[in-house]
Formats: structure tokens, sequence, C-alpha cells
């Protein structure tokens, strides 16, 4: 009998028995959608499931070392992915529209990149730029390579699902309605949401729990590789995470100015320093409504953490919290930090709302942040 063994962190463990019960069983559904929050691992658990399916070991799949498990792994087979892309990206010339030797890059070069991306750290939040999104010419060109196709089984992992426009979805509803022979699905997502109820319907739901922070910490520290300091991976960064070791790695990276910097918007706030405040702002340069929430986000953590700290419960990012003295403050009390707390969540809907600035409204946050206990 042939037995299934999918890899991953134990705090997922239990979706994975779910998936390994199915392909024992040969009751594997034709399209699967992993859901759960960023950075947790969706991707990763699709490869490693695209491998058990093509695998053609008669003992244990995935075996790592026959045909099917090598081609799911070969990050050349660009077929085998659908990922958003850049418009521009998605436009350039098909492989077979391009003379050899030519210098020119084709869409499936583009592709290429970033599965490569992909494979080098599945867990990676920011892959994808923003305006990335998975066009119905990708959906089209997956489908018309299905007529090339053998006997062998075929695995498409269709990575940010979410990310499809109106057209691509329709024509993937249309693929997944009248799914070929021998063919699986596997999508991921963390805006389920947003998907078309229609598409998520013909899907088996699956979702992904996030890590413990033991898990986050040890695989955050095996993306950063053998050379880099485990240090870098500071309890602040596991905090922010919750869960995730993508956003852990944000943090140790791109995100690590957002700690230093929410602690003197607090500072700043509660002494009335705006003009130190507003010049800290403009050199941040907090224009993309993405990025000025991503700092926000950081702020509700610290000022959660104050509260913590005023009941002298465990605190979720001590370092950062540190940095403000919040006893040489007497006056803010528990409630003037739920008070703070909620005026940081409207300023974000705002923000996400796109009708102002970010800068005029991370302003006018710090002057109303802590009004009232000055
Ligand atoms: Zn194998």
């Amino acid at each position: 009998m042939i037995e299934y063994r999918l890899n991953g962190p134990v705090s997922q463990e239990r979706q994975r028995i779910r998936l390994m019960a199915a392909l024992r069983e040969n009751r594997f559904p034709q399209a699967i959608l992993i859901d759960g929050p960023v950075g947790i691992g969706k991707k990763a658990l699709a490869i490693e499931v695209a491998k058990a399916l093509q695998c053609s070991d008669p003992g244990l799949r995935p075996c790592g070392h026959c045909f099917g498990c090598k081609m799911a792994v070969d990050q050349g087979v660009t077929e085998n992915w659908v990922v958003p892309m850049e418009s521009k990206e998605a436009h350039a010339k098909s492989a077979d529209e391009v003379s050899a030797g030519s210098s020119a890059k084709t869409v499936q070069d583009f592709k290429q990149a970033y599965i490569e991306e992909i494979f080098k750290n599945p867990y990676r939040i920011d892959i994808f730029s923003a305006g990335a999104e998975i066009s119905v010419g990708l959906i089209r060109s997956m489908t018309a390579a299905f007529a090339l196709k053998g006997d062998r089984v075929r695995v498409v992992i269709v990575a940010e699902a979410d990310r499809m426009n109106d057209s691509a979805s329709n024509a993937f509803l249309k693929t997944l309605e009248d799914v070929p022979p021998n063919t699986y699905f596997i999508l991921t997502t963390s805006s389920r949401e947003k998907m078309l109820q229609t598409i998520r319907s013909r899907c088996l739901a699956l979702h992904l729990l996030p890590l413990s922070d033991e898990e986050v910490r040890s695989e955050a520290i095996r993306m950063l590789g053998e050379d880099a300091d485990p240090d870098e991976v500071t309890e602040d960064a596991v905090g922010l995470a919750v869960g995730s070791p993508g956003k852990a790695l944000y943090y140790v990276g791109a995100g690590k100015r957002w700690c230093e910097m929410s602690a003197s918007f607090v500072k700043y706030s509660l002494l009335s320093q705006y003009y130190e405040l507003f010049e800290m702002l403009s050199e941040a340069e907090l224009e993309d409504a993405a990025e000025a929430n991503r700092f926000l986000e950081v702020l509700s953590f610290l000022l959660s953490d104050l509260m913590r700290a005023k009941s002298g419960a465990k605190l979720r990012i001590p370092a950062t919290t540190a940095l403000v003295n919040i006893d040489a403050f007497p006056q803010v009390d528990v409630p003037a930090l739920e008070r703070a707390l909620a005026t940081v969540q409207e300023t974000m809907s705002r923000i996400a709302s796109r009708r102002t600035s970010p800068m005029v409204l991370l302003q006018s946050l710090s002057i109303k942040l802590f009004e009232g206990c000055r």
C-alpha cells in the first residue's frame, strides 16, 4: 500500500493529515483552496501536495527523487504555475514567438523569476508588487498547455488566486467546471473573500493555521540561511509576526524601522513635540497607503503592549515597548491607551479608503492620539 507523508510545521499537522487521508484513499479533490494569513506557508504546502500527487513511488510519497517529484520542483516548468504578474510582464512575448538566440525577456522568463523567488523562500510576503494580477491571458496560456500533455498527472498551483481579475476569474471558473482528467488545481489565498463564490464552492477549502512562536522563530532563521545571525530574528519580530514566518522576516528586514518609529511617534505625541514628529514622518516618506498601514499595525501592537505593561502582563514586543518609558506618564492610564488604540484603528481604515493622503492622516493622528491626558 502506498503511504503518504507531507512535510511541514507541527502546528499545521492536522490539515496535512486530512490531505494525506484523501491521497491514501484515492479521493483527492480536483481543486483545493488553501487559505490563511499571509506568510504562514500556504505555497510551501501547495508544493508538497504537488509532489505527492505527481510522485510515482510505490512505497512512500513524495519520495523526492522520481521523475514526478523532480517535475514538481523544477522551477523551469512554468506551466505548473499561475502567478500574479505586472501588466508589462504578462504582455511580454511568449517563448514560442521569439526567435532562438533573442535576448528579449519572455513571459515565461518573468514567470520563472517569480517561481524561483517562491522556492527560495515560500513564506516571503512581498514577492509580488501591489499592482500585480492574474490576467485572463495567464489563465488561457495555462489551459492551452493542457493540449500538450501526455498521460502523466498534472498539478497547477495558482498562487495568490484572489488576484485573478474579473475576466480571469470567469475563464478559470469554466476550467473548473470541466477539469481535464489527471489534472489537479491547488489555489492559495490570504483573502478568500475577494474570490468568486462560484470558484470557492468548487474547491475543497483548507484553512491553514498560523505557526507557534517557536516555529516562527526556527523557520525564519532557516530561511535567513546559514550565514545569518539567528539573533536577527528578535523577540519583537516574532511577537509582531503572530504565527507568520513571512511577517517575522519582513520585520527583520524592511519592516524593522517601524518599531523604533512607533516608539518615537508615541513619545513625541505625549510630549506634544510636533515639529520633531512631523519631521520624522516626512523623512519616512509614508506616502504609500499600504506602507503607512504597516507602520500603524506596529503602532497598534505597541499601544496594546503599553496596556499590558500597565497590568504587568507578558509583553509581545518588549524591546520596542521599553523604548517608551510609560511610567514617566502616570496620567496615561489604560482607558487612555484604549482610546488611543481606537483612534489608530480608525486612521487605518481611513488610510485604506485612500481618500486623504496618509501623511495628513498620520499628522492628525499624532495630535489626537493622547488628547485630554497631557
Ligand atoms: Zn517521487
